[in-house]
C-alpha cells in the first residue's frame, strides 16, 4: 500500500484550504428590508439602494 513519505506540514494543509470559501460571498444584509442582497447592489426585494434610491419599483 502506498504511504506518504512525510506528514503534510501545517503550512502546505493550510496554503491548500485557502481554496474552500463559503459559496456565498458578498452578501451583505439590506438597511429597508434586511433582506439578504448582493453588496454593492440594488436590493432584489424592495428595489433600494444605499437606503433611499429607490430605482425599480414593483
Ligand atoms: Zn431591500
Amino acid at each position: 500500500m502506498a504511504v506518504p513519505q512525510r506528514r503534510t506540514s501545517k503550512t502546505r494543509r493550510d496554503k491548500r484550504r485557502t481554496h474552500f470559501k463559503l459559496a456565498v460571498p458578498g452578501m451583505v444584509k439590506c438597511e429597508q428590508c434586511a433582506e439578504l442582497k448582493k453588496a454593492h447592489h440594488v436590493c432584489k426585494n424592495c428595489g433600494s439602494y444605499k437606503g433611499r434610491e429607490i430605482v425599480q419599483a414593483q
